[in-house]
């Protein structure tokens, strides 16, 4: 039987991009409030710091490189890669931001590579993949998950909880296609109780 396909977000689902942000401006003297980022646009909020700040951090190489791994258990995530196929789906600016992403893909052992500037939501590589396998994507960019949703007719989709996407309503149209979850390893464990 072939194992259902799971394409996983890192930055803000595997890795944590603000706090990444956050250690950066931290050597600048700057403070910044991860939890003040409440809109996915980085507009609304209030970050402690001045907002070009923030922008300036997050287009920095270091930014990504300093970024840590959120916390999961490596026991789960074994099991987890045991039974499903597990491919990163991450878009990043440049060379240098996908290399570093790439050691991190390469160092939690999923499949795949980020992809640099602009990506059309969906490959139609991917967009055949969905058509016959079971697929799903963890994702904490709402639009994303519209996106995937839309497109795709047997897709689910769990959304990693942050104070930036909470506009996605609980009761949604895509019903139980569309999950929210607390983190990563909430993720891994509901796919694998479900699932597996
Ligand atoms: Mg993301």
């Amino acid at each position: 039987m072939v194992k259902p396909y799971i394409f996983c977000d890192m930055d803000g689902v595997v890795v944590n991009l603000l706090s990444g942000v956050k250690k950066t401006l931290k050597k600048n003297g700057i403070t910044f409030n991860p939890k003040g980022v409440i809109t996915y646009n980085f507009m609304g909020g209030d970050y402690g710091c001045d907002r070009q700040m923030v922008f300036q951090a997050l287009g920095m190489t270091e930014t990504f490189a300093e970024a840590p791994f959120y916390e999961f258990k490596d026991e789960t995530l074994k099991k987890f890669k045991d039974k499903f196929t597990v491919s990163a789906y991450t878009l990043v600016a440049d060379p240098e931001k996908a290399r570093i992403r790439l050691g991190q893909i390469q160092k939690i052992g999923f499949r795949g590579e980020p992809q640099i500037g602009a990506m059309k939501f969906i490959p139609p590589v991917i967009g055949q993949l969905c058509t016959q396998t079971q697929t799903f994507l963890i994702e904490d960019n709402p639009a994303t998950i519209k996106d995937w949703l839309d497109l795709t007719p047997i897709t689910q989709a769990l959304l990693v909880d942050h104070p930036y996407n909470q506009e996605v309503p609980a009761e949604t149209p895509y019903g139980n296609r569309l999950k929210r979850v607390k983190n990563f390893q909430d993720a891994m464990e509901y796919l694998l109780k479900n699932f597996s």
